[in-house]
């Protein structure tokens, strides 16, 4: 959609947790192939968000993907509807090639019965490619470095093409060559026509790589708009300042 509508729309989202109330009334929206960062302290819910929007948390209000409302569904159905995630802690399987690992994500259309295997794998190493990381294809996912893990497990989530990516702070425990890999990396793919939730707390790169934020602080939606005007507004100063 070249005149950017709205992919994924929140609207006053709330989740507790015991006592605590992890998400108060959060509403926001995120435009097709934009890259909205989700930032705010520790507590601050933005997992909760992101497992939200993957169905992997219920919650009260509403979540919807272009007209389709995806909150409190099963994590399948939502990822049906072309939403796919990486989790906080990479999982890959260590006996299996990096290749394999990456086809046993891919669903193959069905009514391809001959070409199902040849089809997944060439998904596969289209979505290895786009991670930089093509060349670790027959390597065993145990014998990867954490980085390369990384970049595996993302190729694994958009090997479905997903029209929404959910990131958990993807460049945690990366060293800085290869975080400004996946800001590019993360630009590519938008171009692509990929749109973007992202995680990320490092205040550098968020304004590197985001289109527009979204700040959480308890719970409480504080601020959303550029990076750079959503940086300087007094709320957010304080609520980092506090942290
Ligand atoms: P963030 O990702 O911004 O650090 P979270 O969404 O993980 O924040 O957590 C927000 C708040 O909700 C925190 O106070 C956290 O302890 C609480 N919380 C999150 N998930 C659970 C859970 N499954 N059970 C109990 N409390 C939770
Ligand atoms: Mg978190």
């Amino acid at each position: 959609d070249i005149g950017g509508g709205v992919l994924l729309t929140v609207s006053g989202v709330s989740r507790s947790f015991g006592g605590v109330k992890a998400l108060n009334d959060v509403s926001f929206e995120l435009r097709r192939g934009e890259i909205l960062g989700l930032i705010g302290p520790n507590g601050s819910g933005k997992s909760t968000m992101i497992n939200a929007c993957s169905g992997t948390v219920g919650v009260s209000g509403a979540i919807a993907l272009g007209t389709d409302r995806i909150d409190n569904r099963a994590p399948w159905t939502i990822h049906g509807h072309g939403v796919a995630r990486i989790f906080q802690n990479v999982r890959l399987w260590e006996s299996m090639t990096v290749l394999e690992n990456v086809m046993v994500a891919h669903r193959a259309p069905l009514g391809q019965t001959g070409s199902r295997e040849a089809h997944s794998r060439a998904a596969a190493l289209e979505a290895l490619s786009s991670m930089g990381v093509a060349h670790l294809a027959y390597r065993r996912g145990g014998d990867l470095s954490f980085g390369q893990s990384r970049l595996v497990e993302m190729a694994r989530a958009i090997v479905n093409k997903p029209r929404l990516l959910l990131l958990d702070e993807p460049a945690a425990g990366l060293r800085g060559g290869l975080i400004l890999e996946l800001a590019q990396i993360l630009q590519h793919l938008r171009a692509q026509g990929m749109s973007i939730l992202v995680v990320e707390h490092r205040i550098k790169l968020v304004m590197n790589m985001c289109d527009r934020v979204v700040v959480l602080n308890l719970g409480d939606k504080i601020a959303d708009g550029a990076p750079a005007e959503v940086m300087n507004s007094p709320a957010v100063i304080e609520a980092y300042l506090g942290e």
